[in-house]
C-alpha cells in the first residue's frame, strides 16, 4: 500500500492557508491539494514550486516541469502522458493528459509475488445468526423471491401488509424484503450469458441474511419458471412441514393459479405463506461466532482523488485485518481494476487463480467491445470534478481496497463464494450491479467508500459508508458512518481508520450498531447484470 508523503508549511506569498499536499510515492511528479477549497495561485509550496493556477481540492499540481510526451506519475505509475509542456506549479487536469493504452492480457506475471503470510488475528467475534448451511447472517430477514417483474406490484402490496400486520408479532425478525428485479420475461432465457442473471437471482435468495427461508412469488407464464430459478437440491429447507429426508418442496405462490379469485386472494396467499417463514425466523437467536464468519464486499462509488489516499487505503488495511482473522473479503469493479491487472495477477496464490482473473478481464473487455465502449467509459463527470483525470488514476486508487493479502479465489458474475480469504469477484463497477452481485456471492456486510457522496444502501445487508474527506463527513454527518478524511487532515493514520472500521464492522454485524442507511431505511434497487439479449 502506498505511504502518503505529505508536505505542509507556513503560509507564504500572502496566502491565508498552510498548503497541504499529498504525494503517494517519492517518484510521483504530481501531488494532490488536500486543503478545503483548494489553493490560490501564488501559493508557495515548501520545497516545491509556486502555484501558477488555482488548484481545486483533490486536484493535481505539477511538482516539477513535465515536458510534452513525458509521463505524469501518481502512485509511482504513469496515469498519462503530457499533451504539452507543463510548467511546475500548473494544475494538471484531464485535458493536459493522454491516457495510456490498457495493458494487454498476454505475458502477465502469475503468482510471482509470494508475500510472507500475514500473522493470524485471533479472538475477534461477533453475534450472528448461524444457518443450516453453515453460513452466518448479520441480520434476520424474510426475503420474498420473485421469478419475474410482473409480480412486483402485488408482492410489494403483500409485503406492506406483512410488515403492518405480522411483523410486530415476530420481534426477532428484522425486516421483510421483496427481491424485486426487472428480469424473468422478455429475455433470451436460453442465451449463454443468461446464466449470469439467473444464478444471481438464485444465489441472492440464498444470502446468509435470509436464514434459508426461501419463498417465491411467480406469475405462472414467465420464462424464468420457479423450478428453473431454484432447481431441486438448490435450496436446503429446514421446514417442519416436510418429512425428514424428503426432497424439499419449493414454497411458491403462483398468481395465475385457478385457486386465486381476485387480487386480495393473491395477497392473502402470500401473507399466509409468509407467516410460517416468519415463525421459524423468529425462533432464531444470535450466537457468538468468530470474525472469520464475516463475508465482506468492498466497493467504492462517487470517487474523488481522496478515495485512493484516505478511504480506500483504510479499507485495504481493514481487508488485511479481515483476511488475518480468517474472514472472506471480496473486491470487484472490473473496469476499476483492469489497469492494475499485472499487480493483481502477480498477487494470485497460484497461476490458476491468475488465469481465472485474466479470463474474467478478457470476457469483460469483449463485453465492452461488443457495446462499442472500453474501460475509459467508467469515469464520471463527478469523478473528474473531484480530481480524477481518467480510469488509470481511478483504478490505482480503487485497487488499494484489496489490501496486500494474496488473492486466493476468483468468482464470475453471480457465482457464490467458495472459500474464505481474499476473492476477486468480477462485477461491473456500477454501484447497484456490483452490490447485487456481491449479495449473490453471499456477502453479509458491505463497505462502501465515497468522496463525492452517495446515500447508497441495500435492504438485505448493512452498508457501512466511509467518507474520503472531512468536509463531506461533516456535511453528510447523518449519512456517513466513518470519516477517513482525518487521514488527509493529519489527525489519524490509515491504520487508525482501518482499525476503527474493523471494530465498527463487528458492532454492525452483531446488530449492536445500525448504519445510517439502515437508520433511515435507505436502500437502492437490486439491479441484475444481464449481458444476454432481451426479446
Ligand atoms: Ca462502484
Amino acid at each position: 500500500m502506498p505511504d502518503p508523503v505529505t508536505a505542509s508549511g507556513a503560509p507564504t506569498g500572502g496566502t491565508a492557508v498552510s498548503p497541504l499536499l499529498i504525494r503517494m510515492q517519492a517518484s510521483d511528479n504530481v501531488a494532490i491539494v488536500a486543503n478545503d477549497g483548494g489553493l490560490p495561485p501564488g501559493t508557495a509550496i515548501p520545497g516545491g514550486p509556486v502555484l501558477l493556477d488555482r488548484i481545486p481540492q483533490g486536484h493535481k499540481v505539477a511538482l516539477v516541469a513535465i515536458a510534452a510526451g513525458a509521463p505524469v506519475l501518481r502512485y509511482g505509475i504513469p496515469i498519462g502522458h503530457a499533451l504539452k509542456d507543463i510548467p511546475a506549479g500548473t494544475w494538471v487536469h484531464e485535458r493536459l493528459l493522454q491516457m495510456p493504452d490498457a495493458r494487454g492480457l498476454d505475458g502477465l506475471p502469475k503468482a510471482t509475488v509470494q508475500p510472507a503470510p500475514l500473522p493470524p488475528l485471533e479472538g475477534y467475534t461477533f453475534e450472528g445468526y448461524r444457518n443450516a448451511d453453515g453460513s452466518v447472517g448479520t441480520r434476520n430477514i424474510l426475503a420474498i423471491t420473485q421469478t419475474v417483474q410482473c409480480v412486483a406490484g402485488i408482492t410489494d402490496f403483500a409485503v406492506r401488509r406483512i410488515k403492518a400486520e405480522l411483523l410486530p408479532r415476530y420481534p426477532h425478525v428484522d425486516d421483510v424484503v421483496s427481491l424485486e428485479h426487472g428480469y424473468g420475461c422478455g429475455v433470451a432465457i436460453d442465451a449463454p450469458d443468461a446464466v449470469v442473471p439467473i444464478r444471481t437471482l438464485r444465489h441472492i435468495s440464498l444470502n446468509p441474511n435470509f436464514g434459508g427461508e426461501v419463498m417465491v412469488v411467480s406469475l405462472g407464464c414467465e420464462k424464468l419458471q420457479p423450478q428453473r430459478l431454484l432447481p431441486p437440491g438448490s435450496v436446503a429447507i429446514a421446514d417442519e412441514r416436510q418429512p425428514a429426508g424428503a426432497d424439499a418442496v419449493l414454497d411458491v405462490v403462483c398468481l395465475q393459479d385457478d385457486a386465486h379469485v381476485g387480487f386480495l386472494s393473491m395477497v392473502e396467499s402470500i401473507v399466509r405463506q409468509a407467516e410460517g417463514h416468519l415463525r421459524r425466523l423468529n425462533a432464531r437467536r444470535r450466537e457468538t461466532v468468530p470474525a472469520s464468519e464475516l463475508v465482506v464486499g468492498v466497493q467504492c462509488g462517487g470517487s474523488d482523488a481522496f478515495s485512493g489516499v484516505t478511504a480506500n487505503p483504510a479499507v485495504g488495511f481493514c481487508t488485511d485485518l479481515l483476511v488475518r482473522a480468517g474472514a472472506s473479503v471480496m473486491f470487484s469493479e472490473t473496469t476499476e481494476v483492469r489497469d492494475g491487472i499485472a499487480q493483481l495477477t502477480s498477487r494470485a496464490t497460484t497461476p490458476d487463480v491468475a488465469d481465472a482473473m485474466i479470463r474474467e478481464m478478457a470476457w469483460y473487455d469483449a463485453y465492452l467491445g461488443r457495446g462499442g465502449a472500453d474501460r475509459s467509459a467508467n469515469t464520471t463527470p463527478g469523478n473528474k470534478r473531484g480530481g480524477l483525470s481518467n480510469i488509470v488514476e481511478k483504478a490505482m486508487g480503487s485497487i488499494v481496497k484489496s489490501g496486500t493479502a494474496p488473492i486466493s479465489n476468483v468468482l464470475a458474475p453471480g457465482e457464490k463464494l467458495r472459500a474464505k480469504g481474499l476473492t476477486y469477484a468480477a462485477t461491473p463497477a456500477s454501484d447497484f450491479i456490483c452490490g447485487t452481485l456481491q449479495l449473490a456471492a453471499g456477502m453479509n456486510l458491505h463497505v462502501f467508500t465515497t468522496g463525492r457522496g452517495t446515500p447508497y444502501g441495500l435492504a438485505a445487508v448493512p452498508v457501512i459508508k466511509v467518507a474520503t474527506r472531512t468536509e463531506l463527513a461533516r456535511r453528510w454527518h447523518d449519512l456517513m458512518d466513518v470519516n477517513a478524511g482525518t487521514i488527509a487532515d493529519g489527525t489519524a493514520t490509515i491504520e487508525d481508520v482501518g482499525w476503527e472500521l474493523f471494530h465498527l464492522m463487528l458492532d454492525v454485524a452483531s446488530g449492536r450498531r445500525k448504519t445510517w442507511a439502515e437508520h433511515w431505511k435507505l436502500h437502492n434497487a437490486l439491479v441484475l447484470f444481464n449481458p444476454a439479449p432481451v426479446t
